[in-house]
């Protein structure tokens, strides 16, 4: 039995992972995939305290190189489920099950889908949701962004310094993105912001080759000529596997108390699927090394 189970190998699982080792306990770490979570896709991250201009997937390399240096045993298979017994929690994996005296869930959070007609069929095919992975694409051609926030804005602004034209639709007329992000894409001659619309069609046989909007007010369509539409709609926490264990918010967070303690005894959450108000890599490593920490105050109870 592991002193502790880590679920995610993102920046939070990844800290978690160096604290509990540096703790003097097992870990293990169970990913799904590859380690590294969202920032293996930035192509720079310029907000991480002392490590300026460095590349998400080598911050990110970097860290699996220093959690695996402190030995923490990485395992990759998919989580399914959690049981809390008495004595200990059981993590269910596609590879079968493992028992852990505490678990740290540092799942993530992923992008959510456009839902209107076209969007799904044509995903890779036109429609992403990572400007930075595939903007490269869309070199010199008309695309569009969905969404008002934060991220929206600065895919946004990245697409306008490659494609001919940036369209961002936003389905209310009050933006959640900081005032300074929205001047900086206003200030852009490519762009054009669309509001209130809402995501009505993608089309094209094998590829996009339009996207129709519907206005939320009047309902009249406008097709906008794109090759390129990027949801930046905001994520949806990776917590199904973990419903009916520990208590989730409305929409599907981790509930925690400042300590990263979840509403069950020894089970904590850490990272992006934790409801909390900033969801960066600092507050992610931060909550990594809190959990840990908390991890092992509750094993010293034992
Ligand atoms: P977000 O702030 O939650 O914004 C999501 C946007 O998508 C909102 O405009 C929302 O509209 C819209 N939306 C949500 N569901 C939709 C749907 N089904 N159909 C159409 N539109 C929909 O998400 P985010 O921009 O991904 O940012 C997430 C977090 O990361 C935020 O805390 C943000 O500040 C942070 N972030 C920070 C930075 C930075 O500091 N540089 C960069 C990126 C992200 P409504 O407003 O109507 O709900």
């Amino acid at each position: 039995m592991y002193d502790t189970i880590i679920i995610g190998g993102g920046p939070a699982g990844l800290t978690a992972a160096i604290y509990v080792r540096r703790a003097g306990l097992s870990a293990l770490l169970c990913e799904a995939a590859v380690c590294g979570g969202q920032i293996i896709n930035s192509p720079e991250v310029d907000n991480f305290p002392a490590r300026p201009h460095v590349s998400g997937w080598q911050l990110a390399a970097d860290l699996q190189a220093q959690a695996e240096e402190f030995g923490a045993e990485i395992k990759y298979a998919a989580v399914t489920g959690l049981t809390v017994g008495e004595k200990s929690k059981t993590v269910h994996t596609s590879s079968g099950d493992i028992e852990g005296r505490t678990v740290i869930i540092a799942a993530g959070a992923s992008h959510r889908m456009l839902d209107c007609e076209g969007a799904a069929r044509l995903y890779t095919k036109g429609v992403s949701v990572c400007a930075t992975c595939d903007g490269a694409f869309f070199r010199g051609r008309e695309t569009c962004v969905v969404g008002g926030g934060n991220t929206a804005f600065e895919d946004a602004l990245y697409l306008s310094g490659l494609a001919s034209k940036v369209y961002l639709v936003n389905r209310r007329s009050v933006f959640r993105a900081e005032p300074k992000l929205i001047d900086a894409l206003r200030a852009r001659e490519n762009v054009e912001i669309l509001t209130p619309y809402l995501s009505h069609r993608v089309f094209g046989e094998n590829r996009v080759e339009g996207f129709e909007i519907k206005n939320a007010e009047s309902g009249e369509i406008v097709s906008l000529p794109v090759s390129g539409v990027f949801a930046a709609i905001g994520m949806v926490p990776a917590t199904e596997a973990f419903r009916g264990a520990v208590e989730l918010d409305s929409a599907g967070y981790i509930v925690t108390d400042e300590e990263c303690r979840t509403s069950v005894p020894g089970v904590f959450a850490a990272g992006d699927v934790r409801a909390k108000s900033l969801r960066q890599l600092v507050t992610a490593a931060s909550d990594g090394a809190l959990a840990a920490s908390q991890a092992a105050s509750y094993l010293a109870t034992l």
